[in-house]
């Protein structure tokens, strides 16, 4: 047998799927399943019930709020980043790190809740919010509640969203004029799993840097984003901050890569990032 036995739920609101949640211990919402069916097969997880959100429409909207920010359901899969004019308008990146990632068959199921949810290190669009700033709504059975990307990603495989909740929606503000965001990494093969990856935001404020595959969560990279703190983005002056910061980093040695090859590495994908956040910032 493939799967062990599980009960299946596919309630018709969203509150019907946080009651459902909340009611039964080992409860796990399922959305587009392409981690959590790989983990139940390999038995790394057995939950009891799993509760299917794709009857929930709420949750499959893309939407803009009233200052532009643009508003992510859950169950928004990166197939439909890519094909919105919304996110085309709005913060354009995450289409094109959407387009990006494995293969058609995972962007048709693969959702921006379940991407961010399960937190792995390696996946594409928890260090790119971390740098847009987004703000991640979570309903539980204590009701609603809003944290920022800081608060968000706690360690890998687990973020803000416990035991009973649903996270419903991301908010992102909308690109200002003179901001650019940008993505790189090192991936294993064409549209392969990053090895290390960097994400990049850059605005009149200043510069945001974050870097993935190097510890549980997006680690914002403070003394890059310092250096380059009023600084000019030349290539020259890019090449100059990001010299060492492999050195405060503390990457995991695998199969793929020793951490020392992932903090140089880390240096390379940052550089690439802010110099290529700095050139779309220039409209
Ligand atoms: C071959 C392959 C290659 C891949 N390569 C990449 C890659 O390079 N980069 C990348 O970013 N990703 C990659 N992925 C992972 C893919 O992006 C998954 O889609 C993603 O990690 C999980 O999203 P999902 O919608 O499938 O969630 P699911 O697998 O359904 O759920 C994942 C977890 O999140 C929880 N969850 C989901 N939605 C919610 C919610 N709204 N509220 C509360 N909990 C929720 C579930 O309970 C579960 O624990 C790959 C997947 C495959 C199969």
């Amino acid at each position: 047998m493939l799967l062990r036995e599980v009960e299946y739920a596919r309630p018709g609101s969203i509150e019907e799927a946080v009651r459902l949640l909340g009611a039964h211990d080992g409860a796990r919402a399922l959305a587009g399943g392409q981690t959590l069916v790989n983990v139940m097969k390999a038995r790394a997880a057995s939950p009891e019930v799993l509760v299917d959100l794709a009857d929930l429409a709420e949750l499959r909207a893309i939407g803009r709020g009233a200052d532009g920010s643009l508003e992510l359901g859950a169950m928004v899969t990166y197939s439909e980043l890519v094909g919105s004019p919304d996110v085309a308008a709005a913060r354009p990146i995450l289409a094109q790190v959407a387009a990006t990632i494995a293969d058609r068959q995972v962007q048709n199921r693969g959702t921006v809740g379940g991407n961010v949810c399960v937190n792995d290190p390696t996946n594409h669009l928890p260090p790119l919010f971390s740098v847009m700033g987004a703000t991640f709504t979570i309903l539980g059975p204590d009701g609603e509640r809003t944290v920022s990307a800081d608060d968000f990603f706690l360690g890998v495989y687990l973020t803000a969203v416990g035991e009973g909740d649903l996270l419903t929606r991301v908010t992102v503000p909308a690109l200002a004029a003179g901001c650019g965001d940008a993505m790189e990494g090192i991936t294993l093969g064409v549209h392969g799993t990053y090895l290390v990856s960097a994400a990049a935001s850059v605005s009149p404020a200043g510069v945001r840097v974050a870097i993935g595959c190097v510890s549980g969560v997006p680690e914002r990279a403070t003394a890059l984003e310092e250096r380059l703190a009023g600084a000019e983005l030349t290539p020259a002056n890019v090449h100059a901050a990001v010299a060492g910061i492999g050195a405060a980093l503390d990457p995991p040695s695998d199969v793929h890569a020793p951490a020392d090859y992932r903090r140089r590495l880390a240096e390379v994908v940052c550089e690439r990032a802010v110099l290529a956040a700095a050139e779309r910032a220039k409209g």
